[in-house]
């Protein structure tokens, strides 16, 4: 006997939603996801009329939903914004340069402009070439660090008031996940959060209009509405911390699929302590950008680069940054502290 759509009671139900356990026809599943992003976005007053938005686009199945979704309620719901596609190139061969084709032919869908920015105009260095420096460990890392200040620049580049991310639901829990497994509680006190107020000069408020989508139903909405995405996985991954908490929560929405939702919650509700100390956020003295160090991490990779000594912005080499600053010679011990790339 077919299951009937528990939402139109006429069609015959195509899925059962990963988030609430109900049988639903394409139709109202499009319905029910698209409806669930405009309450996100209501509810937390993410935008305002007349705002300039860039939406980070990776070609990628998130960023590729979040593009098609932003689009349609702008439309249907008159939010009044005018939307750009903002694309960050990695310098990475066999996989940024296949997805950003994707990005160009989205562009070409949703008649939206585009604009890209690549690693190697900004910092002088692709990741092709920064993982024959540093090996395999922490690629990750240089691309992180790097990629966030690219998405500001890109986004000043285009004027835009305001960056939404295709960040789901998984990659926050996943990320609170992390964060306590690390004892970050800087980084676990902001990570919850689905908008960033501008934090200084050069930083564009950010955004997260999934955040409460399940990575399950985001491939379910781009499969059925037949988006054009790019799923192939980084050559240079996996980012093994990030993929031992992904695990995890896999592992844990198996059991119980509103783990995701119940590790978020316990991220939002988490209060800290008064009196733990948290990191004073100022300026970069080189590029300006925000920093709590006299350098930026993104400086601090960058100088690592391009003196050939890869380790020195991987753990904690502070104590170096006024050196570095002052363009002091570093000692022949620190030097071979941070040559060896076996970190
Ligand atoms: Fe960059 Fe690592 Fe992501 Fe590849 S997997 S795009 S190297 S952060
Ligand atoms: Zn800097």
């Amino acid at each position: 006997m077919p299951v009937l759509c528990s939402g139109c009671k006429e069609k015959r139900a195509a899925l059962k939603r990963p988030k609430t356990g109900h049988s639903l026809c394409k139709e109202c599943f499009f319905w029910a996801f698209e409806e669930e992003v405009h309450r996100t976005i209501v509810a937390a007053k993410l935008f305002k009329p007349g705002e300039t938005v860039g939406i980070a686009a990776s070609g990628g199945k998130d960023s590729t939903v979040l593009a098609h979704v932003m689009k349609l309620l702008n439309e249907r719901y008159s939010y009044g914004l005018e939307l750009m596609l903002l694309s960050v190139d990695e310098g990475i061969t066999g996989y940024r340069d296949d997805s950003l084709e994707t990005v160009k032919r989205n562009q070409q869908q949703y008649e939206l402009p585009l604009k890209i920015v690549s690693y190697e105009e900004l910092y002088g260095w692709t990741m092709d070439a920064i993982v024959k420096q540093v090996g395999l460990k922490n690629n990750c890392t240089f691309c992180g660090v790097f990629r966030r200040q690219a998405l500001d620049r890109g986004a000043i580049m285009l004027k835009v008031d305001k960056i939404c991310t295709g960040h789901n639901a998984d990659d926050v829990a996943e990320t609170v996940l992390m964060n306590v497994l690390r004892g970050d509680i800087a980084r676990l006190r902001r990570c919850t959060a689905i908008s960033t107020v501008s934090e200084g000069e050069g930083v564009v408020p950010r955004c997260k209009p999934l955040k409460y989508a399940y990575e399950k139903e985001i491939v379910l909405y781009a499969y059925f509405k037949k988006l054009d995405y790019f799923s192939t996985e980084c050559v240079y991954s996996p980012n093994a911390y990030r993929g031992h908490a992904r695990t995890f929560l896999k592992d844990l929405e198996s059991v119980r699929p509103s783990s995701i939702m119940d590790v978020i919650h316990s991220g939002e509700n988490l209060s800290v302590r008064d009196g733990v100390k948290m990191p004073v956020q100022g300026t970069c003295n080189r590029c300006g950008y925000i920093s709590s160090q006299a350098l930026c991490k993104s400086c601090v990779l960058l100088e690592g680069l391009n003196r050939g000594l890869p380790k020195l912005g991987i753990g904690k080499h502070h104590r170096l940054h006024d050196k570095l600053l002052s363009q002091q010679p570093l000692t022949e011990r620190e030097e071979r502290k941070l040559k060896s790339v076996d970190f």
